[in-house]
């Protein structure tokens, strides 16, 4: 199969600025695939060789990348510097210097040469940058250099563009997993309907590839046959919010256990048949480095050969054994000194639920049986404990355990349903979990957490500076940013110093497809940064369209005086922000409580 089929693919995805052309051009490019690359070829749309999870980067080192297209073009690495300088693109500057340097060449040398020229193929480009990203140890280095400019030197200015963005890390596309979703089920099963089986398979291993293999070669019958797999993340079940035990209550049908909302880091624990633990963080990012003492308190404390667990790591403040607020746990963030770390700052487990164990998939199973069961194969000891847990029928109830929660350091607690059909809701955020938590509770509105789409460049002691940034909300159904704020309050001087380079790898020159918005910043982003914010309260308005027309015709919803809360949220996706379904919710809450009082 053919590269150029791709580049081809990649600049409509570039040129479009609406989201429907975005999938029907990746539902003709998997259409057009060869069987056999499929995976391939989804994984290199999303600029990447792998699924996540797998922690291997392909990001080579910028001086890298300047000293092969210097090798590929016969140019010197001082000319490349110089174009690269001017353009700020590695990609762009691949381009010219390659197109520079054919345009030279006789047209006699030219004409032998294309003749000569292998075209460049998927499978050959994927196995090139493969090996790029695997090259380790010494002369690593000089070994990548000769693989890309090798590659380059097979490519045509464009595609060594897009190859060259690639391995920088740099590609960016902005295709979403749920985008790609759509277009495997568009493009082989001729319906949008086969969505929610494909979606099932991958919310079980977190795996685009791997389901779209499965889908051409196998069918969809395969597809459905896709059970957890030790070792391979299962996207997280999420809460939905309300704000009071009554509505609760209510919600959950009278009665449902409640478990305390700890405040730390979410973390789905592997433990494989041979011993191995592997931790995944919320966005199944493997940070199994980060925690050596929490994989040790799995390998002692969990009795079964293989399981897929789920708790909250809490750092615990050493001399008093309390729990201290989640921030405390990025001193784990860290490459080296992690021993170190650990003593400083130690951690607790708590567990909340099963989701595998030696063949059996405990997803389907209901809430009580996963937490009976869950109990049963973990032995609490002084750090590694079942999360706590009551069941409970009236508010009063409710309302005390979640003060009790508070007092211990919780950040609230979360109610789960007890019905039969409570099963493990993998990928979703859904109402057989609802969250409840103390800043629901105080006259400002809840925290939120939103995506920066834009911004606009500041004035005055801000000038150079971006001024304010463009917020947005996610609308799952359409796969939108839908705007909310422009927020320019709550940034510390070294927040304002950092984010317009910060923010470079996404800058775009116009809207991205995946953004609706009517305001018009000064420089648009992909969706990808995710920040904390708080506001005095959410009106109606005639600018932002988020929510617009669910509440009054024309108008949409906005942020009043937002602020940034000095959390930037690099643990969640931009799918992960709030919704705007949260937002009318939340908006609902507001003016109940306006006319309660
Ligand atoms: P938040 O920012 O409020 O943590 P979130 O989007 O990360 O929200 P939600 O699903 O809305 O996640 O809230 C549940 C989160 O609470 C989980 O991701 C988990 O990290 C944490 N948590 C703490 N204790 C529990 C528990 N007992 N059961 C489930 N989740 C828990």
């Amino acid at each position: 199969m053919k590269y150029s089929l791709l580049v081809e693919t990649y600049e409509k995805i570039e040129a479009t600025t609406k989201r429907l052309e975005m999938t029907g051009y990746l539902v003709d490019l998997f259409a057009k695939s060869d069987r056999e690359v499929i995976d391939k070829v989804i994984y290199l749309t999303q600029g990447k060789l792998y699924p996540d999870y797998l922690g291997i980067e392909l990001g080579m080192a910028e001086k890298l990348i300047i000293r092969s297209i210097s090798l590929a073009a016969g140019v010197s690495t001082h000319e490349i510097d110089k174009i690269f300088k001017e353009l700020g693109d590695v990609g762009r500057t691949a381009e010219q210097a390659l197109s520079t340097m054919k345009k030279q060449a006789s047209l006699f040398d030219f004409f032998q040469a294309a003749g000569a020229r292998e075209e460049l193929t998927v499978q050959k480009v994927y196995e090139t940058l493969d090996r790029i990203a695997r090259a380790a140890g010494e002369g690593a280095q000089e070994t990548k250099i000769r693989l890309l400019s090798s590659l380059l030197k097979m490519a045509t200015p464009k595609e060594a563009k897009y190859i060259v963005r690639t391995v920088a890390g740099k590609l960016r596309l902005g295709v979403a997993d749920m985008t790609i979703l759509d277009a495997l089920a568009l493009a082989f099963c001729g319906t949008k309907e086969a969505r929610p089986i494909l979606e099932r398979a991958y919310n079980m291993c977190s795996d685009l590839g791997e389901v779209a293999r499965r889908l051409v070669l196998e069918g969809l019958e395969a597809v459905k046959e896709i059970k957890p797999i030790p070792g391979k993340p299962i996207r997280p079940m999420l809460a939905e919010r309300l704000a009071s035990p009554e509505e609760i209550l209510l919600k959950m049908g009278g009665k449902c256990a409640v478990e305390y909302k700890y405040d730390g880091e979410r973390v789905q624990a592997h433990k494989v048949g041979d011993g191995e633990i592997y931790l995944f963080s919320r966005r199944l990012e493997n940070i199994t480095p980060q925690y050596p003492d929490v994989c040790q308190l799995i390998k002692e404390h969990v009795k079964a050969r293989e399981v897929i667990i789920e708790g909250e790591i809490v750092a615990i403040d050493p001399d008093t054994g309390d729990m201290l607020p989640f921030q405390e746990l990025m001193h784990r963030r860290r490459k080296y000194g992690i021993e170190e770390a650990m003593e400083k700052y130690p951690a607790s487990l708590f567990l909340f639920d099963l989701l595998y164990e030696d063949g059996e998939d405990y997803t389907l199973k209901p809430y009580l049986e996963r937490r009976k069961r869950l109990g049963e194969i973990v032995e609490g000891a002084d750090r590694i404990q079942l999360a706590e847990h009551f069941v409970v029928e009236n508010p009063e109830e409710l309302e005390r355990i979640f003060e009790e929660a508070i007092e211990k350091g919780c950040e609230g607690i979360i109610a789960k349903a007890l019905t039969p059909e409570a099963v493990y809701q993998a990928g979703a955020r859904g109402w057989l979990w609802i969250k409840y938590k103390r800043d629901y509770r105080s006259e400002m509105i809840d925290t939120v957490d939103l995506v920066a789409v834009g911004a606009f460049w500041g004035r005055g002691k801000r000038a150079g500076k971006y001024g304010a940034l463009l917020l947005a909300a996610y609308d799952p159904e359409n796969d939108v940013f839908k705007t909310v704020c422009k927020c320019g309050s709550g940034f510390t001087d070294e927040d304002l110093e950092k984010m317009p380079e910060m923010f470079k790898p996404y800058v775009i020159p116009h809207k991205h497809p995946r953004v609706d918005s009517q305001l018009k910043p000064d420089v648009w982003f992909v969706p990808a940064v995710v920040l904390e914010v708080i506001g005095a309260e959410i009106t109606l308005s005639p600018t932002h369209t988020c929510a617009k027309d669910a509440i009054r015709p024309g108008a949409g919803l906005a942020i009043r005086f937002p602020r940034f809360t000095g959390r930037w949220r690099f643990d969640k996706k931009p799918e992960d922000a709030t919704t705007e379904k949260e937002l009318i919710e939340m908006y609902q809450k507001q003016l109940k409580k306006i006319e309660a009082g």
